[in-house]
């Protein structure tokens, strides 16, 4: 029996199909670009076409329908009755094809979502690994050089170094903010050239089995300006109150406040623009959300980032980010590069 999907049916009102492939992915296991999922009460029918029929007939306690290249509008003919849809998920048009089959649509949002945001012991494992992939990436990046190398050759090399470490993949591009660059939260690596004496935002994650991991951390090419020393010890102190502020039961809005009140308690009032975290997962972002307007309150085994920062547009920028486990009483951090600010050469 799989657990996953036996979650999900309790909380149906009526079947769901599910066509977000993430989704898809989470219930079954099987990855596909083109596919969809029908949960009943009595049965669970997996839609794909002939490119994954082999490696859908391979999946456990689904009945598999191979279906023509466009999947919706098969489901259309196909299918009839009252179905719930996943409304994030399904195009406009999409819906149209579905209501002119004759389908009865209910929209539902975050079913499956919901579920995903809280982990099994195996999502864990897994996730414990790639955040470990890419402690043992960092450390190696900081013994090398970062002077007179180009951002874009840093994020190659640490790009080499995760995938040498363990990884599949990246879990997104990886960015590197030096100097001016990383004076803005999303930092792309251009040809800039590292200088001596600036901070080097340094943001980067492991796939392991389709989990992702996402790991800040900010290093100084020398003797920074004291502004960006006494901003750096604010951001670390503000990290750390947060991470040890997490624990079930916790909403998001709060465990937010408690990084925010900081920085804004301090002469760095209002440089840190973005919300303090995101679940992790199957994606990079995912449910729970830690910022100003979040409404969740985070679970035992929720997933999610704590990554406050402190950005001086144009000059420099330092965020700190780590991995952490929601426990009953706590967290457990899974990223377990030093926090105190590394000096490179
Ligand atoms: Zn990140
Ligand atoms: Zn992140």
């Amino acid at each position: 029996m799989n657990a996953r999907v036996e979650k999900l049916r309790a909380l149906l009102e009526e079947p769901l199909l599910v066509t977000n492939l993430v989704n898809v992915r989470y219930l079954t296991g099987f990855v596909s670009s083109n596919a969809a999922l029908l949960v009943e009460p009595e049965r669970v029918r997996l839609f794909t076409d002939f490119r994954y029929a082999a490696a859908a007939r391979a999946v456990e306690g689904v009945e598999l329908v191979e279906t023509r290249r466009a999947v919706v509008g098969d489901l259309a003919e196909r299918l009839s009755g009252r179905i719930g849809f996943e409304a994030d998920d399904v195009s406009y048009a999409g819906y149209e094809t579905l209501r002119r089959g004759g389908l009865e649509l209910v929209p539902r949002s975050g079913l499956v979502e919901r579920l995903r945001a809280v982990k099994d012991e195996e999502e864990l494992a897994v996730l414990r690994d790639a955040a470990a992939i890419t402690e043992r990436a960092f450390a190696r990046l900081a013994g090398e050089r970062f002077t007179g190398r180009s951002e874009r050759d840093l994020a190659w090399r640490m790009e080499q170094l995760l995938r040498e470490e363990g990884a599949e993949e990246t879990a997104f591009d990886i960015a590197i903010g030096s100097g001016p660059t990383g004076g803005a939260p999303h930092s792309r690596p251009s040809e800039r050239l590292v200088e001596r004496g600036e901070t080097v935002v340094v943001d980067a994650g492991a796939v392991v089995a389709g989990y992702n991991s996402d790991c800040t951390r900010t290093f100084a090419t020398g003797a920074l300006r004291d502004e960006l020393e006494r901003a750096y010890a604010v951001c670390l102190e503000a990290q750390q109150a947060a991470v040890d502020a997490v624990s079930a039961g916790i909403s998001g809005r709060d465990l937010d406040a408690v990084a925010r009140e900081r920085i804004d308690a301090s002469e760095f009032a209002g440089r840190f623009g973005h919300g303090l975290g995101h679940g992790v997962g199957l994606l990079v972002h995912e449910g729970p959300v830690a910022r100003p307007e979040s409404e969740d309150v985070l679970e035992p085994a929720n997933v999610l980032t704590i990554e406050p920062g402190i950005y001086f547009e144009g000059e420099g920028g330092i965020r700190i980010e780590d991995i952490v486990i929601v426990r009953e009483g706590g967290a457990e951090v899974l990223s377990g590069f030093t926090k105190e600010l590394v000096t490179v050469q």
